[in-house]
């Protein structure tokens, strides 16, 4: 079988295997698709380790032995999808011209088989690389990051390679985030005397216009590559009934964090900000409630070691080797927090992940194999 053959055949393979992560509606734990990997490595000779997180949920990591002891790098892509609401025939994998339709196409099974199969072509043609090569499947990307997350316990590699789409470009910063909620307390009336009470929801007005206010000077704090931090008020719940003065009122706040800024830190300042407000306004009564989402962004130092092997792969197959951003999270940044110097680059484009009509195209995916193959002989 040709690499290419082989490479269309194990994607088809993985999109015919329902992975929806088992926290939107259809999922299911990963264990299918899981086995599937394990016997694909197996059936080529390659050393398998499993991590498991619970019962039919556990990280498959293919092993290829290295030359130089104790030098390794680290393939990582996730075998969980998105739910598959409103696509017709999501797990029929399908070939239209250069591209192959089907959930995952390259959100990340497009960039999981490009490094199964490149790990399986080095151990075909019996090529024992510089570094010790981990391929590893990673579960539960797509709602909590804890697949990673196990992966990270005791974890000791040189650099990381992850797969979502960029297009074949190396990205090597992304934006973190942080979300948290805030309530406003006040003292419920009949509203024909407003003045006996304390409206939470007018507390919550003067609150929102600091935070608005504020967040204009985010505009003069843009990373190079990512842009701005950006802060949005996704939602607002309060009062009970129209006459009644309020005396509650909640909000969600979805801050998005460049590279350089810590959540802690971030998350502090908005702490101090309510409290200097609470001082000027003896009447607001805010309670700040610990984030319930924290995603670190990922900023990978241009002049790492990978940086370089990466660019100098791209260049060789004439593709532009210069580091991007993007804007969305990824197993990326947790390697990166962990220490491990990392970058995401995989086929396919952003713009067609979680969408109805998932696609990845051909030519891409095929390059990506031959760039992932490439990486593996060369890190040193
Ligand atoms: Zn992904």
């Amino acid at each position: 079988m040709s690499d290419s053959t082989q490479l269309l055949q194990v994607l088809g393979d993985l999109i015919g295997i329902n992975s929806v992560n088992p926290f939107y509606p259809g999922g299911r734990p990963e264990q299918t698709i899981q086995a599937y990997v394990e016997r694909f490595f197996r059936s080529h000779s390659i050393e398998v380790v499993r991590q498991e997180l619970e019962p039919g949920r556990s990280n498959v990591i293919g092993i290829l032995p290295g030359k130089i002891p104790g030098l390794r790098l680290l393939f990582e892509a996730h075998c969980d999808t998105v739910g598959v609401e409103r696509m017709v025939a999501p797990f029929e994998p399908r070939r239209e011209g250069n591209r192959v339709y089907g959930r995952g196409a390259c959100d990340d099974k497009g960039g999981l088989a490009a490094m199964m199969c490149a790990l399986a072509s080095l151990r075909q043609r019996g090529i024992t690389p510089s570094a010790e090569i981990w391929v590893v499947s990673a579960v539960d990307e797509e709602y909590a990051f804890r697949g990673v997350a196990r992966l990270l316990e005791g974890l000791r590699a040189d650099a990381a390679i992850v797969a979502e789409p960029t297009e074949l470009r190396m990205v090597i910063a992304s934006k973190g985030c942080l979300r948290w909620r805030i309530a406003v307390e006040g003292r419920a009336v009949h509203s024909s005397k407003p003045h006996l009470g304390v409206s939470a929801i007018n507390g919550m007005a003067r609150l929102l216009v600091a935070l608005q206010e504020d967040s204009r000077e985010l505009e003069n704090h843009a990373h190079a590559l990512v842009g701005s931090p950006t802060l949005t008020v996704g939602r607002i719940d309060g009062g009970t009934q129209v006459n009644i003065v309020p005396d509650h009122c909640i909000i969600e706040i979805d801050r998005r964090l460049i590279p350089g800024e810590a959540p802690d830190a971030v998350f502090s300042y908005y702490c101090a900000l309510v409290e200097r407000l609470m001082e000027r306004e003896p009447q607001l009564k805010a309670r700040i409630e610990p984030p319930f989402v924290v995603d670190y962004p990922l900023e990978t130092e241009t002049d790492a070691a990978i940086v370089a092997t990466v660019a100098s792969v791209l260049h060789d197959f004439g593709l532009n080797g210069e580091p991007a951003g993007a804007v969305f999270g990824s197993d990326a940044s947790k390697l990166s927090a962990g220490g491990f110097p990392s970058v995401i680059l995989g086929p396919g484009s952003i713009d067609n992940a979680h969408t109805v009509d998932e696609f990845v195209e051909v030519d891409q995916l095929e390059r990506c194999f031959e760039i992932y193959r490439r990486l593996m002989e060369r890190f040193a």
